[in-house]
């Protein structure tokens, strides 16, 4: 298994396992920035996985933020693949969410610690209880 970067440029990711599909729709969506790699590895000789193995961690470059990462399983004779591609999309849990909101209330106001925290946490509630 190759190293999960379960944390990536000091941020806490979380990763969910999507189909070919779903990544496409993801890779696809229109958005202001285009994706770009954010890392890759490329190990065709196996040299690091045992087996040849590719990875892509597909992010916004401007601000370092992962999208997607997926990995294909070549085969050593330029063959069919050893086993089909996987894809996995970046989310945030709430905590990691209101972890990065508390740290950004926490620089840019005059609030201490404890209430930049509940600040963050009341404003992720709000957000998440309105109306769609
Ligand atoms: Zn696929």
């Amino acid at each position: 298994m190759p190293d999960d970067p379960a944390r990536l440029c000091g941020q806490a990711l979380s990763w969910r396992k999507i189909t070919c599909r779903q990544r496409e729709e993801i890779f696809t969506l229109e958005r202001e920035e285009a994706l770009r790699p954010l890392s890759s590895c490329t190990d065709l000789s196996g040299e690091y996985h045992g087996e040849p193995q590719m990875d892509i961690t597909w992010g916004l470059t401007s601000t370092d933020t992962p999208v997607l990462k997926e990995s294909r399983y070549p085969s050593r004779d330029g063959g069919p693949d050893r086993k089909p591609c996987e894809h996995w999309e970046f989310y945030m849990t709430d905590e990691d969410l209101a972890e990065k909101m508390s740290e950004l209330i926490y620089n840019r106001t005059q609030l201490v610690e404890g209430d930049a925290d509940d600040l963050a946490w009341d404003l992720l509630n709000m957000v998440k209880s309105r109306p769609l």
